[in-house]
Parts: C-alpha cells; structure tokens; sequence
C-alpha cells in the first residue's frame, strides 16, 4: 500500500516511473543487465545519458550556449564550486538571503571572497521575498546568487531578479521542472535531483559556456566544472542509476504536457490546499500571498501540541512527512510534480475532519 507522501527531499517520484524501472530492473533494453550493473562507457549506458540530457533541453528550451552537467555532491557541494569557479574576477559577489540555502551559499561563497548581502527576510523568519537593493550590488560583482524556491519557508521568486550584466546564478532544487523558466535570463541553474527530477545523487547544472574556465588554480579536478563540460559529465563514473531515474521523470514530463503541462496542474494542486488554509479557522498559511511556493506549503495551527496531534493522526492516515523543517515547526506539505492532485484533495478533507474534530 502506499502513502501521500509530502516529504521535501528525497520525495515521491511518479508511479510511472517507479513501475518502468521495476520492469526494466533485471533487463535493461535487452542488455542482460541493470542500468546499476552495466559499465557507463557501454553504448546502453551512453544512451540514456544523451537521451536525459537531449530531453532537459527539450524541456527546459536551454539555449545551445548553455552546457548541462550531471554533478554528484548534492546541491551542498555547488555552493563550494560556485566560489571556486565564478568568484574570479573581483572576487564579490551578492546575495539575496530567503532561508536557510541561501544562507548557507553566503556562508559558503564567504570564504573566498567578498559576498554580500543585497537583500534579506531574516526579520520574518523568511515568510516573504524581499526587495533587492541594487544600489548594493558592487558594479564589478562576479554573480549575484538567489535562491528561487525556499524549501523550508515555501516562498518563491516569481519575479526573476535582473541585475543588469551582472551574471544571476539560481538554486532551483526545489521548483525546478515545476514551471517554464527562461534559461537565458540566468548565467547558471543548478538543483539537487531529489525533490522534483529523481533520486539523490544526481545534482544538475546549467551554465553559460562563458563563464567557463576561470576555476582558481588551486580548484580540485573533480571540482572544477570544466572537467565535466569537457567530458560529457564522464569524466569519472556519474551516478549512473540516478541518471537513468530523471531520465524517466523526463519523459514522464514530456507526456504530462511538459512544463506548461506540469504549471497547469501544479497551480491547480496548490490553490486545492491553499484555498482550504485560508478559510480555515484552524489551519493558517504561513506565508505573505505574493511569494507563495507553488511546492512547499508551510502551514500551522498556532498552537503546537495540536500541531503536533495532527502530524500524528495525519501519518496513521496515509499521509507522511509533514512535519514542518525543525527550525520552524508546524506542518509543511511538499507537493512536487509527482504528487497527485488526489494526494491533496484527500489531505483537504481529512483537515476538515481533524477541524471538526478539534473544535
Ligand atoms: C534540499 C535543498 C538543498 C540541499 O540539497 P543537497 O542536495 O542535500 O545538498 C539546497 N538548496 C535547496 C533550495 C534545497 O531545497
């Protein structure tokens, strides 16, 4: 039997996807063999690395100058390699502080160089987006640096911010694949694969050609992206199954309607629970109505031992994870591409019941 589950990373994948890879699991494409167990020089393999890669593009329409890359590390790791490559040139760089990623980004980008800070929701606990200072941003920055949807807060960047020439670098993790995005406003995109594109231990990235090549000297091989760009993501063994696994979400993407497909049904799914929050007189959103995300839905009861009942009762029925983050509490429900819009409308009614319940 299984559950809704609203886990924020690694989340559910799409029933589809997960009973194509059982059929092929003892024989992929009449090789004898599972995509875990083949070599990833053989032309099987290769296959279906171009394949996700070519389907990606599709997708996401990525300009030819734009080069995709299949990274391990999770997105922690790029906050480190970001640095290393990018921060070269005046060695500053700006950052818009929305939660607890894009702080660690700052943190991390802090150790090599002269970050700062053009705009925060700290004073909120992040419930918002804030206004970017541009006056703040240096006029040589190397990047300015946001994160698109804050995971643990539930806000979202709907408007993409535009510092001029100054090359804008996005942590999509959690919305990317959710809805289109225009590439070309962006110098480079990157996410962890396992909230809305596969398993763990894949981290996708998507970056100007131009930017390329300015690594510190001192920048490890398997850190420096022009290691990967220059070897289709081979230069060692990728994480070949994870690859195969977004490959099938790809093309699950693709069959849904692609990214509109997949906007369409999303705002759909989400206005399911945020209308029910707000006309509830138990459940609150958290979050100021402009910014909100279209796939993290914090929300509270305002008193936490209910809060804590509902988690509970809410799991023995079917519905996991919905724990808030441990730095905010409350709930939070996940609902990426692969959660069924029936997932939410049954959470929607068992609400109502606990509502009633409760009173
Ligand atoms: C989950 C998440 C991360 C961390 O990802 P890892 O792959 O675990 O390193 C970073 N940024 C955002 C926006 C996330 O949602």
């Amino acid at each position: 039997m299984r559950v809704y589950n609203f886990s924020a990373g690694p989340s559910c994948l799409p029933l589809p996807v997960l009973e194509k890879a059982q059929v092929e699991m003892l024989d992929q494409g009449n090789s004898g063999m599972s995509v875990m167990e083949m070599s990833h020089r053989s032309k099987p393999f290769e296959t279906i690395l171009h394949n996700t890669e070519a389907l990606l593009r599709e997708l996401m329409n990525i300009p030819d100058n734009y080069k995709v890359l299949f990274l391990q590390g999770g997105a922690s790791m790029q906050f480190a390699m970001i640095p290393l490559n990018f921060l070269n040139g005046s060695g500053k760089a700006a950052f818009a502080i929305t939660g607890q990623w894009a702080k660690k980004a700052y943190d991390e980008a802090s150790r090599y160089g002269d970050c700062v800070v053009v705009g925060s929701s700290k004073d909120k606990t992040f419930s918002y987006i804030p206004e970017i200072d541009y006056s703040l941003i240096p006029k040589d920055a190397d990047y300015l640096h946001i994160c698109e949807n804050n995971t643990i807060y539930g806000t979202k960047w709907h408007e993409t911010p535009n510092a001029g020439e100054i090359p804008l670098i996005s942590d999509m993790s959690s919305c990317i694949l959710s809805e289109p995005v225009d590439v070309s406003k962006y110098a480079m995109i990157y996410a962890g694969a396992q909230k809305n594109m596969g398993p763990s231990g894949l981290t996708v990235a998507i970056i100007r050609e131009d930017l390329l090549g300015k690594a510190r000297d001192y920048t490890p091989t398997m850190l420096n992206y022009v290691t990967y760009a220059e070897n289709e993501s081979m230069y060692n063994t990728p994480p070949c199954y994870a690859i195969y696994i977004c490959g099938l979400v790809l093309q699950w993407v693709k069959d849904n309607g692609g990214l509109a497909g997949m906007k369409a049904i999303n705002e759909k799914k989400a206005a399911v629970l945020y209308d029910f929050l707000d006309s509830s007189a138990m459940f609150s959103a958290t979050v100021d109505k402009k910014d909100r995300s279209l796939m993290n839905i914090p929300f509270v009861t305002g008193n936490d031992e209910l809060d804590a009942k509902f988690v509970k009762e809410a799991s023995a029925n079917g519905f996991v994870n919905l724990k808030g983050h441990r730095s905010v509490g409350g709930m939070r429900a996940s609902i990426y591409n692969a959660m069924p819009i029936e997932g939410i409308t049954a959470l929607v009614e068992f609400m109502k019941k606990f509502e009633a319940e409760n009173k």
